[in-house]
């Protein structure tokens, strides 16, 4: 079978940066399952359906034709024929991804997607849940954590409008799989690291 790492944590903690470049040193697939969520809450706020209705939502999804795919070791995603990309990180999709990615029938729909990719290549995946739901049996699993304010500061720093404790209270809070420290997950803090020393830590963990 193939290998899957697991790499989880809250918003702006540095995994997504860390999860690429573990891909790259790896020679692995990058799987970025925060942009699944992103799509399909792009696509209701387009449809406009009201991301806080549950049902509606859940309607919403049956209707769509979600593609998931690799490019040059990278996920991509396409819904009903539209690949998406930079606007899946608008503050609109921001504002609502927390409320989308927390209606059952979403989660459900995405997880089997997230299942497909290990059918035929090796990847870092990288999310919420991607330790304790969708791939409980890998061994490799690391929680990426850092300082709420070091969190904070990167969305600034980056020029993005995040309310980055809003979606992780929300993230930690719903009843279907909420974010929280995987079992048997190592916990990387990257506000005590650069981003090279935090690759070096995390390929320490992973040949442990
Ligand atoms: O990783 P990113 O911050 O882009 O994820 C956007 C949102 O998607 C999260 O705030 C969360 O609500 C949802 N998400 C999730 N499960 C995942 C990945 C993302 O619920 N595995």
């Amino acid at each position: 079978g193939h290998i899957a790492i697991a790499i989880d944590g809250p918003a702006a903690s540095g995994k997504s940066t860390l999860a690429r470049l573990l891909s790259e040193a790896l020679g692995l697939t990058m799987v970025n399952s925060g942009e699944m969520y992103r799509a399909v809450t792009w696509k209701v706020l387009k449809s406009g359906v009201d991301p806080s209705d549950a049902e509606a939502v859940a309607k919403a999804l049956e209707q769509m034709d979600i593609e998931c795919g690799v490019e040059n070791r990278l996920s991509t995603i396409a819904i009903d024929g539209v690949r998406l990309g930079p606007e899946l990180r608008t503050e609109e999709v921001n504002r609502s991804v927390s409320l989308v990615s927390a209606v059952p029938e979403v989660r459900e729909k995405l997880v089997d997607l997230q299942r497909g990719f290990l059918k035929f290549t090796d990847l870092v995946m990288e999310g919420r849940d991607i330790g304790t739901v969708v791939f409980p049996d890998t061994p490799f699993k690391i929680y990426v954590d850092a300082d709420a304010d070091v969190r904070a500061e990167r969305r600034v720093a980056a020029g993005e409008v995040d309310a980055v404790h809003d979606r992780d209270r929300e993230d930690s809070s719903r009843k279907t799989a909420p974010l929280k420290v995987a079992e048997g997950a190592a916990v990387l803090d990257t506000s005590k690291h650069t981003i090279e020393s935090g690759v070096d830590a995390a390929l320490e963990i992973l040949s442990e």
